[in-house]
């Protein structure tokens, strides 16, 4: 079995497989080769079986970018169609690509997102604070992985373009918790208070978010 060896200071011998399915194997600095070849072989079947498990997961993964593709937005699924000649676009339900690599075709995807979240994000910015009566001092898109939004002390408020990829409700809880963020800085009990006035699902809606970013759909 293939796989890339790392010495360390540890005492035990780790087994990681990377999202590409590479192995690499984390051993102490005086076990021997033979020792270590010995050890992976006889957890053979445990790497081959989880091999088999993130090289199915990037493939899903893939297929987001991929020509017979279909994107997620707001909760619902879209098709994709290919355009020979003009500038990417969303129209109606259909997302409009131009033929191209797979790293175009994710690039030209990826900018749609955060035109649409954009346009998206502000209407709804605009419709909580009102409701709320706070005022943003500007937003901005960004392509976190980890993190769905953000509001700074100055009260400007980030968004991840990946948000697009959630249901309506999540992505306007995400809204709403980022507008709480402006009257209280921090989540305090009087924070969550101000959120439950407006999502007293709130909990659910966490959870909702996390499925979507461990769902196959959920690009790189
Ligand atoms: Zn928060």
């Amino acid at each position: 079995m293939e796989y890339t060896l790392v010495r360390t200071k540890r005492k035990t011998l780790a087994l990681q497989i990377m999202p590409d399915g590479e192995v690499v194997v984390r051993a102490p600095l005086r076990l021997s080769k033979q020792q270590i070849d010995r050890m992976v072989a006889e957890k053979e079947a445990w790497i081959f079986a989880h091999q088999q498990k993130v090289l199915q997961q990037k493939q899903a993964k893939e297929q987001f970018s991929l020509a017979d593709g279909r994107f997620p937005l707001m909760g619902q699924l879209f098709p994709v169609e290919y355009m020979e000649e003009g500038k990417a676009h969303y129209a109606d339900g259909v997302f409009y690509l131009c033929k191209g690599t797979e790293e175009q075709l994710r690039e030209q995807a990826q900018q749609l997102y955060r035109t649409i979240a954009r346009e998206e994000l502000s209407r709804r910015v605009a419709f909580y604070a009102q409701k709320m009566g706070v005022i943003p001092t500007a937003l901005r898109i960004n392509g976190a992985k980890g993190r769905w939004g953000s509001c700074s002390g100055k009260n400007s408020l980030n968004f991840s373009w990946r948000l697009m990829l959630a249901d309506e409700h999540s992505i306007n809880y995400v809204v709403v918790h980022e507008l709480c963020h402006i009257l209280h800085h921090d989540h305090s009990a009087a924070f969550w208070k101000e959120v439950e006035r407006f999502f007293p699902d709130w909990k659910e809606c966490r959870k909702q978010l996390g499925k979507v970013s461990r769902s196959d759909y959920f690009p790189e």
